[in-house]
């Protein structure tokens, strides 16, 4: 099986495209980037998916399957033009990336927690609740899965995953618990927003990467939430870097308004429709994103 995986040179798509590869599969990385991972039935298009390129497409009209990960995360990047590079980034590449992928061709695509807006008094958040988007990146994953929606509704196969704040190996350099890897090994405060008692559900990207894998075996049509259904609180995260990198000082600073107060999954759904078992521990989590932070091509920063 050829399965094409946009994003495949970013951090839960490098673990993605090593799975595939891993039970056999070829694997075509499409990707503005080049590849951390190399292998045998692993080539690479360097592209950029909002723009129309001929190679892209036709490797997307010959797949037997697509995860499409590529997208322009981070729900506090305020660079310039940040919301015209998110709308070609997560909605005009997921949209040239639907259209290029034969109707009968399962496609599996990443949207995010962030377009519940939160979950509320600790109620987590369902898969048919209404979506409350709090920022430009939340509206533009809203956004993309309109585009799925249309697919759908025109008969075509489509997954819509919703990773809650994923965590592990190879951890995006942008992302609170990298931030704080690298301020605890510098000895400088970890910069906490709004407060340690708010609480996020993290989600082991070996979950996601096995519930995406679980999702285009089964070629399920359906919105899920992968999360791990549990709700650490930033005081519970920050000692686990204490104990794993050095002992820690905290810094709280506002909240800002494009971030929920707390997150938590649902996974009801999951478990019945691929037998999801969420997995995260939080410490091992922890350990492995501060040994993989070691390496300083695992510390990419968003362009
Ligand atoms: P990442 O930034 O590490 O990887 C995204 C990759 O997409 C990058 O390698 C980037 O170069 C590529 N890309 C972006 N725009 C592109 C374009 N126009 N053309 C070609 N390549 C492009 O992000 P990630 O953390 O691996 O996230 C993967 C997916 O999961 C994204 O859709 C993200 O929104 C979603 N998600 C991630 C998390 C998380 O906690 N990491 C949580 C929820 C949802």
């Amino acid at each position: 099986m050829t399965v094409v995986v946009t994003g495949a040179s970013g951090f839960i798509g490098t673990q993605v495209t090593q799975a595939l590869l891993a039970r056999g599969e070829r694997v075509v990385g499409l990707d503005r980037v080049p590849p951390t991972v190399a292998g045998d039935g692993f080539e690479t298009l360097h592209v950029d998916l909002a723009a129309p390129h001929a190679e892209a497409f036709d490797a997307l009209r010959a797949a037997d399957a697509v995860v499409h990960l590529a997208a322009r995360p981070g729900v506090r990047d305020c660079s310039p033009r940040i919301e015209l590079r998110r709308h070609m980034d997560n909605v005009v590449a997921t949209a040239q990336v639907l259209a290029a992928v034969p109707l009968p061709v399962p496609v599996v695509v990443a949207s995010s927690s962030s377009v519940y807006g939160g979950s509320r008094r600790g109620r987590p958040s369902r898969e048919d609740d209404r979506l409350r988007p709090r920022g430009g990146y939340a509206r533009s994953k809203v956004a993309a899965e309109q585009r799925c929606a249309a697919r759908a509704a025109a008969g075509g196969a489509v997954t819509v995953v919703r990773p809650f704040t994923v965590v592990g190996d190879g951890q995006r350099a942008d992302m609170a618990l990298a931030r704080w890897i690298v301020d605890a090994r510098a000895g400088r405060p970890l910069v906490v927003y709004g407060g340690l008692a708010r609480r996020r559900d993290l989600t082991d990207v070996r979950d996601v990467v096995r519930a995406v894998l679980a999702l285009l075996d089964r070629g399920a049509r359906t919105t899920v939430n992968v999360g791990s259904g549990v709700g650490h609180s930033l005081a519970e995260i920050a000692a686990a870097v204490g104990d794993v990198v050095a002992p820690v000082t905290v810094e709280v600073v506002p909240l800002p308004v494009s971030e929920p107060d707390e997150t938590l999954a649902d996974t009801r759904r999951g478990a019945a429709t691929f037998g999801f078992v969420p997995t995260t521990d939080v410490l091992d989590v922890v350990r492995r994103a501060a040994s993989s932070a070691g390496d300083a091509e695992h510390l990419r920063l968003v362009s």
